[in-house]
């Protein structure tokens, strides 16, 4: 399906609500959609060692946060490269570059605040193709990201996933794997052919070591926590989005029909 008007979207959910899965199910269905993970930039840019992955790689080791200000530059860099941000009045794509280091303006210093990104690009211009069309995966993770997105090409969409607590906990309980092969089986939507066996060698399934209720309790309090800044931010902003389902399945018609309410009709 095609879309009318540039869609600038960003899916915040916790783990085990299916972001992964809606994502998918968008570029699919929207074909001019592309997806962009700060993730697999950051990975890249290790792999290539420039200057600003040498540099991300410790805190993405650490499991910590890489600074904001190298994933904001990160993020408008890949935008800019794609032709989605534009700024005409001042060509000044090389201020923002990865690659180069003390000579370029940006690089010299570590920090790029929301102003100091504001000088380096006076007029910013979203393009408003429907080919500029993208979903963020992975960024904004911070109010400060989020601020100094919105300084450059503002997010039309953001969708809020959520799916009751309890039933993330119990499709978790019900999952068995077979760790040789990575074959995932749901006692309550898949299950094998012969319980706790796997259907093609017969071998004994098992639980993931981070398949405890504990240790997802956890993991979704935290997220919780760090996501309530930017779900605030952007409900202020008057882009929130919000829907709710016991699966993937249900939730996948809703968000093609705000989609298509958004960006189509
Ligand atoms: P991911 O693939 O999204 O899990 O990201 C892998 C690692 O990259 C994270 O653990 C962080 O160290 C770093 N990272 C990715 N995105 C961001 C972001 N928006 N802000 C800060 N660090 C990030």
């Amino acid at each position: 399906m095609s879309l009318k008007r540039a869609a600038r979207v960003i899916l915040i959910g916790a783990p085990g609500v299916g972001k992964g899965t809606q994502s998918e199910r968008l570029l699919r269905r929207f074909p001019q959609l592309s997806a962009i993970s700060s993730g697999d930039l950051l990975r890249d840019n290790v792999r290539n060692r420039t200057p600003l992955g040498i540099k991300a790689e410790s805190a993405m080791r650490a499991g910590t946060l890489v600074p904001d200000d190298m994933m904001v530059r990160l993020i408008l860099n890949e935008l800019q490269t794609r032709g989605w941000l534009l700024s005409p009045s001042s060509p000044s794509p090389s201020r923002l570059t990865l690659s180069s280091n003390s000579s370029s303006p940006s690089s010299s210093s570590d920090f790029i605040t929301p102003t100091a990104l504001s000088a380096a690009y006076p007029t910013p211009q979203p393009s408003d193709l429907p080919s500029a069309s993208f979903i963020l995966d992975g960024f904004p993770r911070t109010a400060a990201q989020a601020a100094a997105l919105d300084t450059a090409i503002p997010i039309n969409l953001v969708v809020s996933l959520s799916t009751p607590l309890e039933i993330i906990l119990s499709r978790i309980a019900g999952r068995w794997v077979h760790a040789p092969s990575g074959r995932v089986y749901n006692t309550t939507f898949n299950r094998p052919k012969v319980d706790g066996r796997d259907d093609i060698t017969g071998e004994p399934l098992t639980k993931r070591d981070d398949d405890d209720e504990h240790v997802w309790r956890e993991r979704l309090r935290k997220f919780d926590e760090t996501s309530r800044e930017l779900v605030d931010h952007y409900r202020a902003k008057g882009v929130l989005w919000e829907v709710q389902g016991a699966s993937s399945d249900e939730i996948t018609p809703k968000l093609f029909r705000e989609f298509e309410r958004r960006f189509v009709e």
